[in-house]
């Protein structure tokens, strides 16, 4: 069987095809480029926002024209959605596409494709990235009135911490750096009785090669443990990507994002990286969001000038069906949206800019990502000028700056 993948959407979303290539390649398939050479084709979908699922049901049409003989499989966020909201288009309606799963459970993906279900126990321990990605719980029990993505995943899902320990072990025979991913990895444990500063805890213990990292995690949801273990910044990297969507608590409210206030996340934000100089901060942030005046996006400005960020994404609100937020009055017009967006980015490029500044004639620890390309700790994007670094190799270096762009030269290794 030959057959093509892609992924749309988070770091969730690309470690679960991993997984359905993995189970793929393992039962004697063969990965094709193109959708013309396929006899299978496996979308996994985003649901985000209304932009990427448009591109997800462009891509299947596309592949449907290239080779309408072609057996499609729909899997990710927008089956899950879809099966909740009766004014979606059923996926089952894009030309090709014989099966939707939702989610990412690899029986049935399994079934699916025509494969046994035992076929979804065979894995194999490699990615195709640089870095290994490792999914420890799916869902989550917030509802933020603005997400599809609480209402196409369901609650929080824990995977048992002996599973993902033996995982990362397997991980780490090959990538030298692991990231941790979900939709809500900060609700790790709770359903378990276990938490995420117990699992990276255990992790660091058990997996001694490795350096970690967090994918998107909630400000207020870094505990004093994590903060220590941030704090060493050796094993558990000195990076957070901490949602903020609102620098405004009347628009926070309105999100339904009750656990934290503006204030709350400067202060939480504020004790993480307590005048650590390395230490890379993001956050997402949302403009437009019914209802948000001038006077609340000035709040989000003023909070963002405050903090020492060192990327931003920015997104313009996007109704989405079945999620609360679509019934809010005083839509935001969308002209005024993209100013807002506009000015959001241009802080964030500021700021961006300002801190790899910093970096310049430090140290850092970089992951080399493909030819010529590394990643910080801190994750700076840096070029790698010196012969014989290959894929896959961490190794100390200095930070130059040249042409505009972060230089990183070994100065010793750090690969296991
Ligand atoms: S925390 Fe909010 S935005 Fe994030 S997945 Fe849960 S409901 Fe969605």
């Amino acid at each position: 069987m030959r057959f093509v993948l892609r992924t749309h959407g988070c770091r969730a979303n690309q470690y679960d095809s991993e997984a359905v290539r993995s189970m793929m390649l393992a039962s004697g398939a063969t990965e094709v480029a193109t959708a013309e050479d396929a006899d299978v084709a496996i979308f996994n979908s985003c649901s985000v926002t209304a932009a990427a699922e448009a591109e997800l049901r462009k891509d299947v049409r596309r592949a449907a024209r290239a080779n309408p003989l072609v057996r499609t499989i729909v899997m990710g966020c927008a089956p899950g959605l879809a099966a909740r909201d009766e004014n979606i288009n059923p996926l089952r309606t894009l030309p090709t596409v014989t099966e939707s799963v939702a989610g990412a459970d690899l029986e049935l993906i399994a079934s699916a494709v025509g494969l046994s279900r035992d076929a979804s126990r065979s894995r194999r321990g490699v990615q195709t990235g640089a870095r290994g990605l490792l999914r420890i719980q799916d869902g989550c029990d917030e509802h933020c009135t603005f997400c599809a993505t609480t209402l196409a995943r369901g609650s929080n899902r824990s995977r048992p911490m002996a599973e993902i320990i033996g995982e990362a072990e397997s991980l780490a025979d090959i990538h030298p750096e692991i990231v941790l991913t979900g939709i809500h990895i900060g609700s790790y444990g709770l359903d378990i009785g276990s938490s995420l500063s117990s699992l990276v805890e255990a992790l660091i213990a058990r997996v001694s090669t490795v350096r970690f990292r967090l994918s998107s995690l909630e400000a207020t949801e870094v505990d004093a443990r994590l903060r220590d273990l941030f704090a060493d910044g050796s094993r558990l990297v000195p990076y957070l990507h901490a949602p903020l969507q609102s620098g405004s608590d009347r628009v926070l409210k309105r999100m339904g994002r009750s656990w934290y206030t503006a204030g709350e996340y400067e202060s939480s934000i504020g004790h993480i990286i307590s005048q650590r100089s390395v230490f890379g901060l993001g956050a997402d942030v949302i403009c437009g969001f019914p209802g948000e005046t001038e006077e609340d996006h000035r709040e989000t400005i003023a909070l963002i000038e405050r903090l020492p960020f060192t990327s931003l994404h920015v997104f313009p609100y996007s109704p989405r069906p079945g999620a609360a937020s679509v019934r809010l009055p005083r839509p935001v017009g969308s002209s005024e949206i993209q100013r807002r967006c506009a000015e959001l980015r241009e802080l964030g490029r500021l700021k961006s800019a300002a801190y790899r500044a910093t970096r310049v004639g430090g140290r850092a620890d970089v992951v080399a990502t493909a030819a010529g390309e590394g990643l910080s700790e801190d994750y700076l994007s840096v070029v790698i000028q010196v012969p014989g670094i290959r894929r896959r190799d961490r190794f100390a270096a200095t930070l130059a700056e040249w042409q505009g762009m972060l230089t990183a030269t070994p100065i010793a290794t750090l690969s296991a």
